[in-house]
């Protein structure tokens, strides 16, 4: 069966630029059948998405992608099948939000000392009221002619070392995990090759993920090289993980990999969604 699952992506409602209702009906374009929408910190696009999906027959799996401070360095932690009204999620989303808000506002009076003109209202105008990301201060610089792209901007303003870095102080892994599990979801390591984390260190995020009852490994993103994806899956298979895959599509115009582009699991390893989990807590909701 050709199951087109795509369990990461982006909307409005954080760094995407399509809304919930257009990122659904581009994934039904492309062919995805089963769609997870994991907006950065924030469920409020879940509903909409949800409805949309629904008139178009679509599976639709609501979804968040969860900060994370771990040895001093951000992790993404993906949570699927989550009840976005759980009071435990929102309490922590809460914290998360104040933490994002005081971030931008030292982000750009780092950057308007760097000589900027008025960032944090640049930046909010392409957050539109929404979670103010880094990406929307990259948008905005692009505007202003500082880079060519939003990768460019990351390079020599926002990334450690640079004018408008600002460290993150997210959430615990040990939070993380307690809120996703709380709200009914799975947890999955995003990403697990974009951290500049040494083999032995990715080991031990593992292994503190695994204490913690994660299950999933998003070892085929839109993010990775087809070597590190390779290299993914092995450590998935070694640590008995569950594969996720997800495209981490944030936008027609500037993304990894468009919507549903994903290598199928092959063979062999065991995609999350034959996982007891998943037909326990997700199989139902799709
Ligand atoms: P934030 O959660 O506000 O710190 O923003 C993180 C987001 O910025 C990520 O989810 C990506 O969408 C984007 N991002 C991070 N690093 C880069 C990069 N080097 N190039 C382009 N986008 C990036
Ligand atoms: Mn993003
Ligand atoms: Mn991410
Ligand atoms: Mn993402």
């Amino acid at each position: 069966m050709n199951l087109a699952c795509d369990l990461h992506s982006h909307s409005t409602v954080s760094d995407g630029t399509l809304t919930p209702t257009e990122l659904v009906q581009r994934a039904h374009e492309m062919g995805v059948s089963v769609l997870a929408l994991t907006d950065h910190d924030a469920t409020e696009g879940l509903p909409e998405a949800a409805a949309e999906a629904k008139s178009l027959e679509m599976k639709f799996v609501p979804g968040i992608e969860l900060s994370v401070t771990w040895s001093h360095q951000t992790v993404h932690i993906v949570g699927l099948g989550i009840d976005a009204d759980n009071p435990v999620l929102n309490q922590g989303l809460m914290a998360l939000r104040e933490f994002r808000q005081w971030r931008g506002e030292e982000i750009a009076r780092k950057l308007e000392k760097a000589g900027l003109p008025a960032p944090l209202a640049g930046a909010q105008k392409f957050a539109r009221g929404q979670i103010l990301s880094r990406t929307h201060f990259a948008r905005y610089l692009v505007e202003q002619g500082r880079a060519k792209d939003v990768r460019q901007v990351f390079k020599r303003y926002l990334v450690r070392g640079k004018p408008g870095f600002v460290a993150g102080q997210w959430a615990s892994l040990e939070d993380a995990l307690d809120w996703i599990h709380a709200a009914g979801g799975i947890a999955v390591i995003a990403h697990p090759a974009r951290y500049n984390f040494s083999a032995t260190r990715l080991r031990q995020l593992i292994t503190e993920f695994q204490e913690l009852g994660g299950l999933g490994f998003e070892a085929i993103s839109g993010s990775h090289s087809s070597d590190e994806e390779g290299r993914m899956l092995q450590l998935a298979q070694q640590f008995d993980l569950y594969i996720s895959c997800g495209s981490d599509f944030h936008s027609p115009e500037q993304s990894y990999r468009e919507l549903g582009a994903l290598q199928p699991v092959p063979a062999g390893f065991h995609p999350l969604w034959h996982s007891e989990a998943w037909q326990q807590r997700i199989g139902t909701i799709i």
